[in-house]
């Protein structure tokens, strides 16, 4: 195979070496990550006294689904790259169907200067979809309820409503955060007088819980191992301090409640997570300095600039690269700020070509450099280094809920394009949470805490929470 027949050079090896064990996480470690991780998901409960914590934003959603849930309903996700918007129609019986468009978002949204712009193009996208779905005019009178999946950290007052208390991956648009993103959406759903009642906000994860157990009811907690990285799980009132002074009467300490972790701003204070220089910098470059400290190690959106800071580090020191001249296209191109995505590591942790063909073409499209099969293998070996970091690191918010909630034997529903689309994410996962729970020698498969492929969370989750909704007022309960 490929990987036999290059050999690296001394050198690559030896700074190969340094990379490998600067990446590396242990089982100590995992530990000890984990442990921190428990004490900020509990402090986020008590309180919200420092905006560095964990949120564990209560969502609202008091319910869980039983999979009888029925009906019709709209869901739009406001994606990194893509809106989508579904329809979906709840059979019960645990089963459904949908029909769904994607609209891409205009390259330059995620950091336009006019808030109405986006808000704008999502009620367009509505509106579009209605028309294609009702060829024939949408019945006088008929009001479609909406599921909202804006997938940013907010505090929730009630379930159709959401604040945004910061940006994340890379989003900044001002004049959204500290407003309500549910009633920015409402206003220009009304400018156009499209007939939709926006009746839930929710976050990827909260539906991705709900969605997979209306299928699963094994399922504790859904996650995102995505552009962002984030999990929910359902707590009880009674261990949720800091909201006991605003239940309405007819909620005991009793009612499960659904939380948003957003734990991707997990150690913000940075106490335990192993940050290596590029970590430190990505952090202090980015739009929002010293808040997602674990997203920033983990997510999708920021693998690719790890690995392109190393690779342009390697240039610049002369051990990478050696022909590139200082004033080519290529030499511009690794200069350039996130150019590189988790698909660069993808392709090339799943290139088994000889010589590593497929990864010569990646480099040439996204950076256009001609590279050796050593340099090709070099970059190889430094995603894998990434990846498995990524994944180990993931599996800690896992484990910390588990641990909290005292959960030993259960279904993790994980959604995101990098435990979908990123070679070996899945079975690396599973390996950290066997290191941390001690299951040598149990296979994969047989794992107490298994995490498993979601239900599509933004679109049947956003459906299932509209349904419960609308089933809590009609009780008369809020
Ligand atoms: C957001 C979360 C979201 C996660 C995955 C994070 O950046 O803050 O709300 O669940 O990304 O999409
Ligand atoms: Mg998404």
């Amino acid at each position: 195979m490929a990987k036999e027949e290059i050999t690296l050079s001394q050198p690559l090896q030896r700074n190969l070496d340094t990379f490998q064990n600067e990446f590396w996480v242990s089982k100590e470690k995992l530990h000890e990550i984990i442990d921190v991780f428990v004490q900020e998901l509990k402090k986020g409960l008590h309180d919200n006294d420092d905006p560095y914590q964990i949120p564990m934003n209560p969502t609202w959603v008091m319910d869980y689904p039983d999979g009888s849930e029925t009906g019709d309903y709209l869901a739009l996700d406001l994606g990194g790259t893509n809106m989508r918007v579904v329809i979906v129609h709840l059979l019960g019986n645990h089963k459904f169907t949908k029909v769904q468009t994607k609209y891409r978002l205009p390259d330059h949204i995620r950091t336009t200067r006019k808030r109405e712009e986006l808000f704008g193009f999502m009620a367009e996208c509505l509106g579009k979809f209605l028309k294609e779905q009702n060829p024939d005019g949408i019945p006088e009178g008929k009001t479609f309820p909406l599921g909202f999946t804006f997938s940013y950290p907010t505090t929730q007052s009630k379930i159709d409503s959401g604040v945004l208390q910061r940006w994340t991956k890379g989003f900044d648009i001002p004049g959204v955060e500290g407003n309500d993103a549910a009633a920015l959406l409402r206003d220009e759903i009304e400018k156009r007088e499209i007939p939709i009642k926006l009746v839930a906000l929710i976050c990827d994860t909260t539906g991705t819980l709900v969605a997979s157990r209306y299928t699963d009811p094994d399922t504790i907690m859904g996650v995102i191992f995505g552009t962002g990285v984030n999990g929910a799980y359902y707590d009880v009132v009674a261990d949720v301090p800091k909201i006991h002074n605003q239940l309405p009467d007819d909620i005991s300490l009793a009612t499960p409640m659904l939380i948003n972790c957003e734990y991707g701003s997990f150690d913000n204070k940075h106490r335990v997570l192993p940050r290596t220089k590029y970590d430190v910098q990505i952090d202090q470059e980015s739009p929002r300095p010293g808040q997602q400290a674990f997203e920033k190690m983990t997510a999708g959106y920021y693998l690719g600039e790890i690995i392109r800071k190393i690779l342009l580090e390697g240039y610049e020191t002369g051990y990478l690269f050696k022909d590139l001249a200082q004033d080519s296209e290529g030499a511009k191109k690794l200069a350039k700020d996130y150019i590189l995505d988790s698909s660069f590591l993808s392709n090339l942790e799943s290139d088994d070509t000889p010589d590593l063909a497929e990864s010569k073409k990646e480099f040439e499209t996204k950076l256009s450099i001609n590279t050796t099969p050593e340099e090709r293998l070099y970059a190889k070996k430094i995603s894998a280094f990434i990846g498995t970091r990524a994944a180990r690191l993931s599996i800690c918010g896992i484990s910390a809920v588990c641990q909290k909630m005292n959960y030993r034997k259960c279904h993790v529903a994980a959604d995101g394009s990098v435990y979908m689309k990123y070679p070996h994410f899945p079975e690396r996962a599973a390996k950290g949470l066997s290191d941390v729970f001690g299951w040598d020698g149990i296979k994969e498969e047989d794992h107490p805490i298994k995490i498993v492929k979601a239900q599509d969370g933004s679109g049947v989750g956003a459906a299932v929470i509209a349904a419960l909704t609308h089933a809590r007022n009609v009780k008369g309960l809020s």
